[in-house]
């Protein structure tokens, strides 16, 4: 179920998880733990596996996003969660209200759970757990080019936060990631630092590196934690496997009452 599982007892109050493809509910090639992909896989799957994810880390509430591939950041707070049921994270057609157009949410919340869907983006989940504040977010390219990472480190800042912790969670690695002469040329022009030699010696873009970079140039302890999805087949890659690739999700909690002796970013396994 967990690639990376940390405690919020060994994280000053504060738990981080990456889920994998295994323990879930749904049948074929997805990847039984499919925690997106509500087109092809029955919302009762994904419903179902949500529900193990949720028990297996405590019990929060679930937030979710419908991720569109901005730079938006969304406040969850009291006016968010007025509206927020014990379905809504689904975001099914039909069943329930749309989630939110964003890529990045922050909350000085400790019931609820951030959640980010990927399959080959970088999901990147933060914490100041000292002030309590927590950030996740999904860097998908044109995100990443947007400036959703600046864009959430800042949005925690105005709730407080000063001493971040960011976990990288698993992407597809730079030299898995090719792109064509001319995606390559237009990410160059700005962000020259990502555009890499793919394994094929063909370009292609290293997100990882330049989404630790701007982490670092905000002032923010960057901790990866990234295995490369396509290589691993124990993660969703929609490069690998395309129409079939599944979701799998980074999620950020916190437990509050947690005494703080825990090091924050020390803990997780890969
Ligand atoms: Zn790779």
């Amino acid at each position: 179920m967990f690639r990376v599982l940390i405690s919020p007892d060994a994280n000053a109050g504060v738990g981080a998880c990456f889920t994998d493809r295994h323990g879930g509910v749904t049948p074929g090639d997805l990847g039984s733990l499919n925690l997106g992909r509500t087109d092809v896989d029955q919302v009762s799957h994904v419903e179902a596996n949500f529900e193990r994810v949720r028990r297996a880390i405590g019990g929060p509430t679930l937030v979710t996003l419908s991720q569109v591939h901005s730079s938006d950041v969304v406040v969850v707070d009291d006016s968010f969660l007025s509206g927020w049921g014990p379905r809504s994270h689904l975001g099914s057609p039909g069943a329930v209200a749309p989630l939110s157009s964003a890529d990045a949410m922050v909350t000085t919340r400790a019931d609820v759970a951030l959640v980010i869907r990927v399959a080959d983006c970088v999901p990147v989940l933060l914490a100041d757990p000292t002030a309590g504040v927590l950030g996740a977010l999904h860097a998908g390219r044109e995100g990443y080019l947007g400036g959703v990472v600046t864009h959430t480190v800042e949005a925690m800042r105005d709730l407080g936060a000063s001493d971040i912790v960011a976990w990288v969670g698993p992407h597809i690695c730079g030299r898995c990631y090719e792109v064509d002469e001319a995606m390559a040329d237009r990410v160059a022009s700005s962000h020259p630092h990502v555009v890499v030699a793919s394994r094929w010696g063909t370009r292609a873009l290293d997100l990882g590196a330049g989404v630790e970079q701007e982490l670092v140039d905000q002032g923010v302890t960057a901790v990866r934690l990234d295995p490369c999805t396509l290589t691993t087949p124990e993660l969703h890659s929609h490069r690998r496997d395309g129409a079939d690739a599944g979701r799998f999700a980074g999620i950020i909690w916190r437990v509050s009452g947690v005494a703080s002796t825990g090091v924050p970013g020390a803990a997780g396994t890969v």
